[in-house]
């Protein structure tokens, strides 16, 4: 009759929107697909940022970099099997980095997945992903979203942020309830990244070692980037005199130019240091596990401050572990501080300082030429020009000798402007973190590309173009990996690591409506990038590099195996 009342009804589709928008979520990175086409298109249309890539990696690193920018986990959306493990890559980066992320992906239905009797795209997806990530929950039962969104968003962000894999199975979706029961169900996570205080007794004791040193030595890891505590950071280096040295990621947290700043003293530093206060950096390999060479024969203690308890004594001994949030720890310290200080030497200082300038020397000079076909420094020399006269811009960077050579040579001056390969050294991160870069600050992007690297993630320049974004990419174009010169001494291919010669890719994107450019001399390609960067149209800048310029792997050719054994 018709006095029935009908009952209000929502669906599974509108409880991971309606549970996303209610924890902050803005924007999905991903690649629709069955069964998340109309995900997708319905959080689009409930004013949620749906950006579409064109391969599930891409939007997956886009996702992880949105987490390192705003401290939010990103959020990339896949479809099941193929597009799920495309994606996976990009969650085991972000894990790998300590970026927040979360991989949501359809998967096919648990009877057929489970009796493995051949569904659609059949696999068991969060058996898979468990081991590549810091958590993996599925959702069986409408009900149940709005918890497994907030164990999801409070697993990416608490202690040592990573990814987290929600698994949502095809018929979640169109499962409905009562609507008001529905949005009961959803849980608003509450200090989702609490607060973690260092306890006074090692505050005390990290003081003791960092006082008694002669010869100290901040490092600054993305870590300490990701914290956003920025003017803590700040004044507790400009407080203590105590030179840093920013590990990639972190330039910029204080100007590369900083009187301070020790980074181009690297091997120095790191040898005749006695104490070294990490913030938010692994002794991993990067830093050659905190032994060795590198590390010279003096006896050296090691204080660092890390959120992962576990991260302790992982290479070396830590003389005094700091656990906590890196903002409440530099916080303890800064007070710790006040009850007096002692500002390093002047032999200190002044070593750290003649060594600086001699090597600053030395690279200007290479900087400078004018020269056809360009080199990497002559190219680099340009693009330090373009980040000094804007330096809010942020400076994507990825390949062998484009990465190690631009990280050296181009100056940051803000906190979270220059995003790279991170921990792994991977390469494809490039138009991902581009466009998440574009689209969470709104600030021009500067990629700065080896043609390989590029070559990863390169169909992308079509999404920069349909959301037109402002990105500029500079195409290092040396015909090749490494080089450009490898022959096959069969003579049947062209060498294994080279390209097709003087390729074009600034037509890549013209093809799709943006600006395209073919820059043969420092000069041009300084006038390129200015022109992209003013009219913040989607521009690739195909710059020509001599394919004999680089080396073999960059600066990290030493982990090439070699082979001894010589064929007759
Ligand atoms: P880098 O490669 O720049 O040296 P890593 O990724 O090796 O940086 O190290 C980052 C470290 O920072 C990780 O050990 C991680 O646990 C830690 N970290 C991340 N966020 C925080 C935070 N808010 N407070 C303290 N430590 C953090
Ligand atoms: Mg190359």
């Amino acid at each position: 009759s018709a006095a029935e009342t009908e009952v209000e009804l929502t669906d599974g589709f509108h409880l991971v929107i309606d549970a996303l928008k209610l924890n902050g979520i803005e924007t999905i990175y991903g690649v629709p697909g069955i069964p998340i086409t109309d995900l997708g298109r319905m959080a689009q249309a409930e004013g949620i940022r749906v950006v579409s890539f064109r391969h599930e990696q891409n939007a997956g690193n886009a996702a992880a970099i949105a987490g390192f920018l705003t401290k939010k986990p990103g959020i990339c959306l896949t479809v099941s099997a193929p597009g799920f493990l495309n994606g996976l890559t990009a969650l085991a980066n972000a894990t790998t980095n300590c970026f927040p992320m979360i991989l949501i992906s359809g998967s096919s239905e648990r009877e057929i997945v489970d009796l493995q009797q051949g569904d659609y795209e059949e696999m068991d997806q969060l058996a898979i992903a468990k081991p590549l990530c810091k958590a993996a929950f599925r959702v069986l039962h409408a009900a149940d979203i709005g918890i497994g969104v907030a164990r999801a968003i409070r697993a990416a962000v608490s202690g040592r942020p990573g990814g987290v894999y929600l698994d949502l199975p095809a018929k979640l979706f169109s499962q409905v309830m009562d609507a008001e029961a529905g949005a009961k169900s959803l849980v608003k996570v509450i200090d989702a990244a609490p607060e973690q205080l260092p306890a006074p007794s090692a505050i005390e004791r990290a003081l003791e070692v960092l006082k008694s040193a002669k010869k100290p030595l901040i490092i600054l890891g993305k870590g300490a980037a990701y914290a956003q505590a920025d003017e803590e950071i700040r004044s507790f280096i400009e407080t203590t005199g105590i030179p840093f040295l920013p590990m990639s990621m972190a330039k910029g947290l204080l100007p590369d130019t900083h009187p301070l700043n020790a980074g181009a003293a690297r091997s120095t530093v790191l040898k005749d240091s006695d104490v070294v206060l990490l913030v938010g950096a692994r002794l991993n390999w990067l830093l050659s596990h905190g032994k060795g060479k590198t590390w010279g024969d003096a006896p050296k203690k090691f204080i660092q401050i890390d959120i992962e308890p576990k991260e302790m004594d992982s290479n070396v001994e830590i003389v005094a572990p700091l656990v906590g949030d890196i903002g409440s720890v530099i916080g303890a310290l800064n007070e710790g501080i006040k009850s007096g200080w002692t500002a390093p030497s002047d032999a200190w200082l002044g070593d750290i300082k003649a060594r600086k300038e001699v090597n600053i020397a030395k690279m200007s000079q290479r900087l400078l030429k004018n020269s056809t076909p360009m080199d990497f420094h002559s190219a680099l020399g340009a693009l330090k020009q373009v980040i000094k006269e804007r330096p809010d811009a942020i400076l994507v960077n990825e390949g062998a000798n484009t990465l190690d050579l631009a990280r050296g040579v181009i100056d940051m001056y803000q906190p979270r402007k220059r995003l790279d390969v991170g921990t792994w050294g991977v390469m494809g991160i490039g138009m991902g973190f581009a466009v998440a870069a574009a689209v969470e600050t709104g600030k021009p992007v500067l990629a700065v590309e080896g043609d390989s690297a590029f070559g990863f993630s390169g169909m992308e320049v079509e999404t920069i173009c349909r959301y037109n974004l402002p990105v500029c990419i500079v195409v290092f174009n040396n015909n090749g990996i490494y080089r450009g010169l490898d022959t096959d001494p069969t003579g049947r291919d062209p060498g294994t690591t080279v390209f097709v010669k003087d390729s074009r890719y600034d037509k890549m994107m013209e093809a799709f409506g943006g600006v395209g450019y073919n820059a043969t001399t420092p000069d041009e390609l300084k006038r390129f990038v200015d022109e992209a960067m003013n009219s913040g149209r989607p521009t690739l800048i195909n710059a020509v590099i001599d394919p004999a310029a680089g080396s073999e792997s960059g600066n990290i050719g030493s982990l090439n195996p070699q082979s001894v054994v010589k064929k007759k």
